[in-house]
Formats: structure tokens, C-alpha cells, sequence
């Protein structure tokens, strides 16, 4: 075996030869950059530094250094307060030139919407992910810069305007860049590093990470969760126990709760839609496009289907989950059968979600827009938030600030869309329709690792959700569990903590 710089040339070589000539200017760009970081430094042991999702929920992203390697666990999205979150995702705290390739663990976007940016500022390496993984992030990133585009012409800008992150160009570029594999299959990086996806469960295509490394004449290996499904609510597979590693990077998004069980919430369901039709109302849910849409809507088919609801027609208003559903068509040996009989309609236009919304008949709706900021569910809110006789059911993780914490609030009023508005709409809530692993299947998915794991680091959730967790594998007896911020990073197979 030659030297870490040799084996790099080498790798260089194949890569150089499949590219465009605009590639190939990004990869000459790339190796140079490499070169004067492999002159600066190079870590003696592997070593991984947190950017993003720490002691918070979004903007997952931490960089995997192995020799003259780097790759980069997750490109995602921070939210939050619009300058700081513009901040946090407009630049980025290491040379994009200088990455190698993307570990992506799945298609939403607080994990792979700031990708096109990265290839912006100068990636050209390739993005790692399952099959699904790909096609869903075709779709998602297209939207995301559809939005940024609106909002910049909207501003007045002609070219790419100063809130915009990227372009359809950016997006096509990134995709191009996708090399997409099977779940299981080991995948030869390059001569010192494979990787495996895992079926997480969490979203279709959605991947635990397993990375092995050598190292210096030492194998070293690291687990990254991506964010892992929840168990016994069957629609995607069962998510898969995490192997042991040198360190294991898991979400912790729930790592203090427990979910409703399915029992449970079918039950609530079954009460809320019995009396919102009874008062000849309409029931209005708003869904994240990707994941809790088809979650949701499988449910409402299949209780529908087995009488515990009433038989309703039921609407969705959220072009990009249309999109997204034929790709679940296309992936469907993943997913539980589909109850055909009972049908959902797609609304494809304002005025079909107009219509529907304001004809008299109770009916669902699902409407994009989990946290009701945005998306269509805004407009049905408008018809129907001064209706007492409608219901609005809220599945999805509801923000501090969000207008969906509004409605949860007990307050007569609500201002949204530029007017104070009467809350005279019956307001519930359903959360076992998360997609993420509560405490207890966190307990499960962990347990087998218990023995030959060294440190486990959690990320991807709020600080009472991360002291929870690690609270809870310490007692199961993992020694080192930390929740690293934002710049730490953590050397494999030593107790160094280091800040950048
Ligand atoms: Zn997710």
C-alpha cells in the first residue's frame, strides 16, 4: 500500500476520468485545496467535528476526517429566527472544495437542503445515499429553490438574490453527483474507508450510516443514526438496531418521551372525526410533505377501511407530496400495501382546494404545512379558523413560535397572514405520528450495541431531550455519552475532547 497522498492521486485519477470538463476544473480546484490542508494538518486518529443539529433539531452536518480524507455525515438546513438561520446556512466553517464525498442519511431537508449550496461554494465530490434517498432529494431540493427563487424575484432581485442559497443549476449539479446504492451492500469508498446503509425507518430510503475505516495500520469505525423510525406503527420497515462502533452519533429527538401508541391514537382519531362530522364541520391536518403526509394518510385509509372513522372523502392539497407519492409507488416493495378502496384525492389547483375547502360537506384535509407557517394549510386556516364546527389535528412537532403553537395556546385570538382572527376552530393533537424513535425504541435500537461500543455522541434534539437521554444510557451502562456543541469535535479512540 503506498502512501495516504498516493492511494489519494490515485482515487483522483478515476474520478477525474468520469467528469465533465466543468468537473474536472471542481476536482483540480478540490485537490489543491486538499493538498495545502494535508501541509496544515492531518489528525493522527480519526476524527469528527460537529457543525450542525447540536443541542438543537436542525441543520445536521458533522465532518468525518480520516488521514487526507474528509467526508461529511449530512448537509442539512438550520431553522430558526431568519437572520440567524441565514448565517448558519450561507457560509460554511470549512473549505467546501476540501470535502470528498457525502454520507446522506436521508431527504429531508434539515438533512440535505444545504447541499446545493456546498456545490456552490465549490463540492465536487460525490453524495452517497439509498435509491429513494436520491430520487426524494431531486424533488425536495427542486422545491426548496423553487421557494428561494419566488421569494427573490418577489424582492426584486434579478440574479441569485442575496436570501437565495442556491439555483435549479446548484440542484442539478448535486444530483449529478449522487452515486445511489442498496441498503446493506458495502460500498468501497476509497481504499481506506467503506460505508453501509441501514434501513432506518424513519422516511422511505431513510439510512442509519456505518462507516469503516483504516487507519495507520488501525480499523476504526463509526456509527451515525441519521434519524431512526419509530416501532410498532407498521407503514415503513421496522427501523434496524444500531451496530456497535468506536462511536456511534445518534438523534435524540425524543430521547425524553414516550409516543401514543398506535391503539391510542387510533382512538383519539376515531373521536375527533365522529364529532367534527356530527357538527357537520370539516377536519384539517396539517402534514410535513415528506414522511407525515403518507404516514397520515395510510392510517386515515386503513381505519377508514376497518370502521374505526367514519367513511369521509379525503383531500390532499400538496403538489409536492403528489410528487412525492409516486415516487412510493415506484419503492412500494418498502412500504405496507396501500388500502386502494379507499380512495384520496389529489387537489391540483387553487381553485379545486378552494372549492373543496368551502363546499359544505365534512370531509379530511391534509394540507402541507406541519407547523402551519407556510404551505397550503394556511388558506383552509383562513375558511375555517372562525368555524367551530371544524376541527384542526396537529401530528407534527409544533415550534415555540410557530403559528401551530399559537393554536395549541389557549387564547381566544390568533394573528397570522396580516389579521387578528377569532380561534373559534376546535384545536387538537396526535402525536404518535412522528416518524422518530421515542425513549423506549432508542432503548431497543441501542441495546445490542451496548457491549463493544465506545462513545456514543447525541445529537439532533433539544437540550431536556439530550440530558434525558443520556441519562438513560448511562443507567443502561454506556461510560462515555456526551452532547457535544456546535465546533467540538471528538478524536476516535481516545477520551480527547477538543474545540475548534
Ligand atoms: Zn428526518
Amino acid at each position: 500500500m503506498g502512501s495516504p497522498e498516493a492511494k489519494k492521486c490515485k482515487h483522483f485519477k478515476k474520478l477525474m476520468s468520469k467528469r465533465s470538463r466543468h468537473g474536472r476544473e471542481k476536482l483540480i480546484n478540490r485537490y489543491n485545496v486538499q493538498m495545502k490542508h494535508l501541509q496544515r494538518t492531518r489528525p493522527d486518529q480519526p476524527t469528527v467535528t460537529f457543525f450542525g443539529a447540536t443541542q438543537s433539531v436542525s441543520g445536521s452536518m458533522h465532518l468525518l476526517e480520516v488521514g487526507p480524507y474528509r467526508f461529511l455525515l449530512d448537509c442539512g438546513l438550520h431553522r430558526g429566527p431568519r437572520d440567524e438561520a441565514r448565517a448558519l446556512n450561507s457560509r460554511f466553517s470549512f473549505d467546501p472544495a476540501s470535502i470528498d464525498a457525502i454520507f446522506l442519511s436521508h431527504a429531508h431537508m434539515d438533512h440535505c437542503g444545504n447541499i446545493p449550496n456546498l456545490v456552490r461554494q465549490g463540492f465536487s465530490g460525490t453524495i452517497y445515499c439509498t435509491h429513494a434517498t436520491r430520487d426524494l432529494i431531486e424533488v425536495m431540493l427542486q422545491d426548496s429553490a423553487r421557494i428561494q427563487e419566488r421569494e427573490s424575484s418577489f424582492r426584486g432581485y434579478s440574479r441569485l438574490g442575496s436570501s437565495q442559497l442556491y439555483n435549479m443549476d446548484h440542484v442539478q449539479e448535486a444530483i449529478d453527483y449522487c452515486h445511489s446504492v442498496d441498503f446493506d451492500e458495502t460500498v468501497v469508498v476509497n481504499p481506506s474507508v467503506n460505508i453501509r446503509f441501514i434501513d432506518s425507518g424513519h422516511i422511505l430510503g431513510s439510512a442509519i450510516i456505518y462507516i469503516s475505516m483504516r487507519h495507520q495500520d488501525r480499523n476504526y469505525s463509526v456509527t451515525f443514526s441519521g434519524d431512526l423510525g419509530r416501532q410498532g406503527v407498521p407503514y415503513l420497515s421496522q427501523p434496524s438496531p444500531l451496530p456497535a462502533a468506536d462511536l456511534v452519533i445518534c438523534e435524540s429527538t425524543y430521547g425524553g418521551k414516550t409516543h401514543e401508541t398506535l391503539a391510542g391514537m387510533a382512538e383519539k382519531m376515531s373521536q375527533l372525526v365522529t364529532k367534527t362530522v356530527a357538527r357537520g364541520g370539516k377536519v384539517l391536518i396539517p402534514a410535513f410533505s415528506l414522511g407525515r403526509t403518507q404516514l397520515v394518510l395510510h392510517y386515515l385509509r386503513v381505519w377508514m377501511a376497518s370502521g374505526i372513522l367514519p367513511r369521509l372523502p379525503i383531500y390532499v392539497d400538496s403538489p409536492l407530496a403528489r410528487e412525492i407519492d409516486l415516487i412510493h409507488k415506484k419503492y412500494h416493495d418498502y412500504l405496507e400495501p396501500e388500502v386502494t378502496e379507499i380512495p384520496c384525492e389529489w387537489l391540483m389547483s387553487d381553485d379545486d382546494a378552494w372549492y373543496r375547502s368551502t363546499h359544505r360537506d365534512p370531509c379530511i384535509l391534509v394540507a402541507s404545512g406541519g407547523m402551519c407557517e407556510g404551505g397550503r394549510i394556511t388558506q383552509h386556516l383562513k375558511y375555517h379558523i372562525d368555524d367551530p364546527r371544524s376541527t384542526i389535528i396537529l401530528v407534527s412537532y409544533q415550534s415555540p413560535n410557530s403559528l401551530g403553537a399559537q393554536l395549541l395556546t389557549p387564547v381566544p385570538k390568533v394573528f397570522f397572514h396580516g389579521h387578528t382572527w377569532n380561534k373559534w376552530i376546535e384545536v387538537a393533537e396526535v402525536n404518535g405520528f412522528s416518524g422518530h424513535a421515542d425513549k423506549n425504541d432508542i432503548d431497543v435500537l441501542l441495546r445490542d450495541a451496548l457491549a463493544t461500543t465506545g462513545q456514543v455522541r447525541l445529537v439532533h434534539g433539544e437540550i431536556p431531550q439530550l440530558m434525558a437521554l443520556t441519562a438513560q444510557l448511562q443507567q443502561m451502562g454506556f461510560a462515555n455519552v456526551k452532547a457535544p456543541h456546535r465546533n467540538e469535535s471528538v478524536v476516535l479512540g481516545a477520551e480527547v475532547f477538543q474545540s475548534r
